[in-house]
């Protein structure tokens, strides 16, 4: 499936290995290597890769696809895009899109006075516009205020009808003249997870009548001049182009009304929205989209031309707020599987019980008369003997071997089974669950919460795969495991072109570090992660193609994830005031003799260099095994 959710960018060469074609012009960068050249630089998985040149090919073409829609659809105004900051605030991340967005006069969305202040110092250009959504308050409009103050095209998008009073407010305490927006309830429905952003018990927005009366308020504080845009968000990740289309059309009906009420519109913000393909189907299945970004383009502009020439209005300059679709592809996540948990094959041979119970020899036979019965008989008749094998256990009449051999024996059974229903093609229905019950857990060294928090809040689906041994068929099926003390820290469901699959098909692990890459990361997952457990940000490294090499690149940056003294700070605890406490435990230890002098300065010594040891576990490579 590289071919269809990587979108041009992401590839298998002819050793197996997973490559990444930044700019989609055939100069490819071999994962494994920029993986192994950080390991060297002694930064291991988990692991952030960001290809830089691919965050500013985006960038690109976001902009080329609305130029190339308002060239062909004869649209008389302009593409406006901003990029919402809150998809990923990271320094290095806003420099390349601002850097890139320069010829396109591209901007900043902000939605918060934090992210405001961000917008404000990195912006640039004088036709480039910032605009600010969310909730604020009179500091927040004072920030907006300074930035007009400095000749920037700063717009506040008015989400609730008391800002509208406070933006008069803060406008006669400093004298500027501020430029307006309206964010739009729309009645147009979204669809998809975030659908729930617009619609009548959406939290931003105002409906018809608190329209009427915020434009009522600007008149009176003699402001009329300062409404400038429509605004509306359907939520992120709009799945169907319909939607968009839907939205759009109701939207330009509201811009026109205003025009025709006599504000000097000039701008329709479209908000974000515009999908990426996560599962490569191109339907409109929450993961996916079925649509392209120049059909977007083209949508958003020729359906808003047809409502303004209907309705005799000038065309606006059109704004949009993409971001997932702008970052989303440069950056993917490398972790290390280090462990296979196997219910079938943990027992072995090796602890046969002296003398079989009858219910162990019960489910013997059945394993080896397997073509008597039906597949679903013999599920059933297995899983009563697994049943009754517990019930001896717990009545002190099976010991520790019967059981074990029993329940092995069970998942033998259930694997014949389940091996059955693949090669045959049909598997009933009761047994269509068989083959994630089956799966392997492989143990991975990340954070689900930290790396991947959509996946666990909001089951977003993420691509996976392995990052080398492509050559080889993988035979294992397994889901992953992450390495919090939380059953809910693992990734249960992957990519599939007709469904979402229950499992994923791996290599067997043969003691060599074997590396995953889950792909499409960069919107949303580096901000939202969390600390549960303790386990802090990840290692990263940026990547630049390198100019005059045919395959070359560099990593122009590495970010040394967090150190366990991070983490600890950051929940109000002072490094160094742990270890003096248990300084003076050992020193009471050693004062009882229950610790000679020698080993408490040494087991003092480790304490305090694992407050500078890295939060996630620290893998031998040598052997793949943990130190
Ligand atoms: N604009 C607003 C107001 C948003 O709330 C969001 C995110 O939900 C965006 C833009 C970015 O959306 P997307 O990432 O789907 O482009």
């Amino acid at each position: 499936g590289f071919k269809r959710w990587g979108a041009g960018h992401i590839g298998v060469d002819d050793g197996g290995f997973v490559n990444v074609q930044p700019l989609a012009d055939g100069r490819c960068i071999r994962i494994m290597d920029v993986a192994s050249e950080a390991i060297a630089m002694g930064l291991k998985a988990p692991m952030v890769i960001r290809f830089q040149d691919l965050l500013r090919h985006r960038v690109t073409q976001i902009n080329e696809a609305f130029r190339k829609a308002i060239k062909e659809e004869k649209y008389a105004g302009d593409y406006r895009g901003v990029f919402p900051i809150k998809v990923n605030q990271l320094r290095e991340v806003v420099d390349e899109i601002v850097a890139a967005g320069k010829q396109f006069n591209y901007g900043i969305e902000a939605g918060s006075k934090p992210e405001l202040m961000l917008a404000l110092a990195m912006h640039e250009g004088a036709n480039a516009l910032i605009i600010c959504n969310g909730y604020k308050d009179l500091d927040y409009i004072r920030l907006a205020m300074l930035g007009r103050k400095i000749g920037k095209k700063i717009i506040i998008v008015v989400e609730q009808l008391a800002e509208v009073d406070d933006i008069i407010t803060i406008a006669e305490e400093t004298g500027v003249k501020p430029l307006i927006g309206f964010r739009a309830k729309l009645q147009t429905r979204g669809e998809g997870k975030w659908s729930s952003s617009t619609g009548d018990n959406a939290k931003f927005g105002l409906n018809t009548a608190e329209i009427l009366f915020a434009c009522e308020k600007l008149k009176a504080a003699k402001l009329t001049q300062a409404l400038k845009l429509v605004h509306f968000h359907i939520g992120s990740q709009v799945p169907n182009i319909l939607t968009i289309k839907n939205a759009v059309v109701e939207a330009a009906r509201f811009y026109c009304q205003l025009d025709k009420m006599g504000f000097p519109m000039g701008y329709l913000d479209v908000g974000g929205g515009l999908g990426i393909d996560y599962d490569g189907s191109r339907t409109n299945f929450e993961s996916s989209m079925n649509y392209s970004m120049e059909e977007y383009a083209r949508d958003v502009v020729a359906n808003i031309r047809d409502i303004c020439v209907e309705s005799g209005v000038k065309v606006p300059d059109i704004v949009s707020e993409s971001g997932r679709a702008v970052v989303a592809p440069h950056s993917m996540l490398v972790v290390e599987v280090f462990e296979r948990i196997n219910k079938k094959e943990t027992l072995g041979h090796q602890h046969q019980p002296k003398v079989k119970h009858k219910v162990v020899t019960d489910l013997e036979t059945m394993l080896k008369n397997k073509s008597k019965l039906g597949r679903l008989e013999r599920f059933h008749d297995a899983l009563q003997k697994k049943e009754e094998a517990f019930s001896l256990f717990n009545l002190g009449y099976l010991d520790l071997e019967n059981r074990a051999a029993a329940e092995s024996l069970y998942w033998q059974i259930c694997e014949q089974i389940a091996k059955e229903g693949r090669d045959s093609g049909y598997i009933p229905e009761e047994l269509h669950g068989l083959n994630k019950l089956l799966a392997d857990q492989y143990v991975c060294n990340f954070s689900v919460f930290q790396s991947l928090l959509d996946h666990w809040a909001l089951k977003q689906l993420f691509p996976v795969t392995p990052l080398h041994r492509l050559k080889e068929k993988p035979t294992v099926n397994a889901i992953l495991a992450d390495i919090t003390c939380d059953s809910d820290g693992k990734i249960s469901s992957f990519i599939d072109l007709e469904d979402t699959k229950d499992y994923l098909t791996l290599h067997e692990l043969n003691g060599k570090p074997y590396y995953l890459g889950v792909f499409l990361t960069g919107a949303y997952q580096d901000i939202m992660g969390d600390l549960h457990n303790l386990f802090g940000r990840v290692n990263e490294v940026h990547v630049f193609l390198e100019p005059d090499e045919p395959n070359g690149y560099y990593i122009e940056e590495a970010l040394s994830g967090s150190r366990i003294a991070d983490v600890i700070e950051g929940v109000q605890y002072q490094s160094e005031e742990l270890c003096r406490r248990i300084k003076t435990q050992i020193d009471a230890a050693t004062r009882k003799d229950i610790v000679k002098p020698r080993e408490g300065v040494r087991l003092l010594e480790f304490y305090e260099s694992q407050m500078l040891a890295k939060t996630y576990l620290n893998i031998d490579r040598g052997n793949g095994k943990k130190k």
